[in-house]
């Protein structure tokens, strides 16, 4: 158990909250070797958003993303990142290693435990694969969801 993760979990739109609590102590449960899952990133506000977009356009740095505020799932609090970590200080993007040896990679054992509770993964995009990535989209596209920030204004929509 990690805390940081549980603190993350937290920040989740409100209906997934205990899904996630779910599926974390599931991966908690299986992956029993020198890797820990911890989520990287759940929210990330419009603003904070916003504010990496400005980096290297209008603020200081160089320029880390093309998306702007509403671009991503993460804005509503419906996705995940996840990286493993090894000996509880390497953080690692390994999708093959069977850290455990169970005879599934650690990676693919967590991607099993999200699909099953019905998540999409980013690994399974057809353009640009994203493989720390999980969303939950209540069958709403990014435009619906901007739409319904636009209306709704708050932090958490209602879906
Ligand atoms: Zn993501």
């Amino acid at each position: 158990m990690d805390k940081v993760t549980i603190q993350r979990i937290q920040l989740l739109h409100p209906k997934l909250r205990s899904e996630v609590d779910k599926i974390y102590n599931e991966i908690c449960v299986v992956l029993t070797g020198r890797a820990m899952c911890r989520f990287s990133q759940t929210l990330r506000t419009y603003e904070e958003q916003n504010t990496l977009y400005a980096q290297g356009r209008t603020t200081k740095g160089k320029i880390v993303t093309n998306a702007k505020g509403g671009s991503s799932y993460h804005q509503f609090g419906l996705a995940i990142d996840v990286v493993l970590i090894i000996d509880g200080k390497t953080a690692s993007w390994d999708t093959k290693t069977d850290f455990d040896k169970d005879g599934k990679s650690d990676w693919m054992e967590i991607v099993s435990i999200f699909k099953k509770h019905g998540w999409e993964w980013g690994g399974d995009f057809k353009s640009i694969k994203d493989y720390p990535h999980f969303q939950k989209t209540f069958g709403f596209n990014i435009k619906q969801l901007q739409d319904l920030h636009n209306k709704q204004n708050k932090l958490y929509l209602d879906l």
